[in-house]
């Protein structure tokens, strides 16, 4: 059986990155996804825009990130980095789904990855302590598939669970993050919208100037207080949300809608996932009722897509070497092993009902997150990267977004194709080596570079 130097699970953004750093630092890689396409949770799940490559005025994510990004911009499908006009975080990224996964599969062939699609990962093949590949259902039925090292990019930390590796899930009492199904309106009269936040400046959270709420600046709406309350006052929304909120796409005429959200779900549990579906499309038709009656400039709005899944935003992460804390996040830590760098708040929608509670980092600062989060505690040729990393429940809560994700992907493909190349474990790879690469290949880690000089 032909044997990979390493084997991606998971071709969401991570998996990709992973997939894309290890076959360019010269391994034979194979990425295996469920879906027909990649890019996971950006696509499969419509999350967008993505947030943040930025702290304060400062780029702090690059390499595949900002390559993707700016492929993107390319091929009309984002206008790249813009000001967040609802003033969460300094910059937001975004895109369009479809062409990220049609661009997907062109890094895919232009680095030389192999692929898999419609395959289910079912369960790790280990060889005593060390992960040796994984087997999954094909529509040609099982098929194991070996390799050197394996990377866990499920963002359900599937194979580290099968391999035995602890995992924890939620807050101390194990409640998740809601699910949310993302859908896109079309149609959508973003001038009309903009005149009614310049006579109603109050009726959104922004700092733009009351002239300067124009069509082609609101790329974030949070707000629509008074059109909300008053909807679910008379019963016609009954979404547990405490505002409206929903961003710009690439498109003048359209609009991506964060705002379904069921509470009280365990992801990983099948008949919960099954009532998150159902419940969140229900969601979406009585926010359609919403906008077209209620919201200027939507009257003629129509559905131009949801996504083909619920988006999660929290299930099980891995315990690792490090398990990175709130405390690491918001007082801005630099660590002498780090990959990522993240300015990203921690921000925790209720899992059990309305509100999202935020906490911020300093101004301008960005906090680092250290290779050994991507290291499982046991098993051996085995890398997590993407939202199951070791993290605590609040510190997941900034390390799962997009740019952060990618970031981990490159970290921990890289990582691999290292290891796989030098016989060294995973556990055991030089780090300093390892960081030298990610900077040479546009990864951004100047902070801990400088401190740790
Ligand atoms: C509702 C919601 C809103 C969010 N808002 C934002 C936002 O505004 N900005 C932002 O930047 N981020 C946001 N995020 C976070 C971000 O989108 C995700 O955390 C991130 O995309 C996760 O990336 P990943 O690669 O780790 O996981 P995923 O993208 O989920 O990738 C995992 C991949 O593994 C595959 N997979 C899983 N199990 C199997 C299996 N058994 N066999 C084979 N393949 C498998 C999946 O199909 C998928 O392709 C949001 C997330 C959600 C859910």
């Amino acid at each position: 059986m032909h044997e990979y130097d390493v084997l991606v699970v998971g071709g969401g953004n991570a998996g990709c990155a992973a997939a894309i750093a290890a076959a360019r630092t010269g391994a034979d890689v194979l990425l295996v996804e469920r879906y027909g396409f990649l890019g996971g949770t950006a696509t499969a799940s419509m999350v967008g825009p993505w947030m943040t490559f930025h702290a304060g005025e400062d780029r702090i994510v690059g390499g595949i990130a900002q390559e993707i990004v700016e492929r993107l911009v390319a091929l009309g499908g984002s206008p790249g980095h813009v000001h967040d006009a609802s003033d969460y975080v300094p910059t937001i990224t975004p895109f369009d789904p479809e062409i990220h996964k049609a661009l997907l599969f062109d890094l895919m062939r232009e680095s030389g990855v192999g692929l898999l699609l419609h395959a289910w990962f079912l369960d790790a093949e280990l060889d005593g302590a060390r992960v040796a590949g994984a087997t999954f259902a094909t529509v040609g039925g099982a098929r194991a598939i070996r390799a050197a090292r394996t990377i866990d990019a499920t963002a359900d930390a599937y194979v580290a669970a099968a391999a035995g590796v602890p995992t924890q899930q939620g807050d101390a009492r194990g409640r998740v993050q809601p699910a949310s199904l993302m859908f896109r309106l079309s149609h959508v009269d973003r001038e009309a919208l903009a005149s009614y936040l310049r006579r109603r400046p109050e009726q959104m959270r922004s700092s733009l100037k009351t002239h300067e709420r124009t069509a082609e600046s609101l790329s974030a709406v949070a707000g629509l207080y008074e059109l909300w309350d008053a909807a679910r006052a008379r019963g016609e929304v009954s979404v547990p949300r405490e505002l409206v909120s929903f961003f710009a796409t690439p498109y003048a005429d359209e609009v991506t809608v964060n705002m379904t959200r069921v509470t009280n779900i365990d992801p990983l549990d099948p008949d919960d996932l099954t009532r998150a579906e159902v419940e969140a499309r229900g969601q979406v038709m009585e926010l359609l009722a919403f906008f077209r009656a209620r919201v200027p400039g939507f009257a003629q709005a129509r559905i131009a897509a949801t996504a083909t899944q619920i988006g999660i935003r929290e299930s099980r992460r891995i315990v690792g070497e490090y398990t990175l804390t709130a405390a690491d996040v918001l007082e801005a830590r630099a660590f002498p092993d780090a990959v990522a760098r993240s300015a990203y708040p921690i921000d925790i929608h209720n899992p059990a009902g309305t509100g999202t509670a935020t906490q911020r980092l300093a101004p301008g600062t960005a906090y680092e997150i250290p290779y050994r989060c991507l290291v499982p505690l046991i098993a051996e040729d085995l890398l997590v990267a993407g939202r199951c990393i070791s993290t605590t429940h609040e510190a997941l809560a900034s390390t799962r977004l997009t740019p952060t994700v990618m970031t981990l992907g490159q970290a921990a493909g890289t990582a691999a194709a290292m290891s796989a190349a030098t016989d060294v474990s995973p556990r055991r790879l030089d780090t300093e080596r390892l960081r030298e690469r990610l900077i040479a290949d546009g990864v951004d880690l100047r902070r801990s570079a400088a401190a740790h000089a």
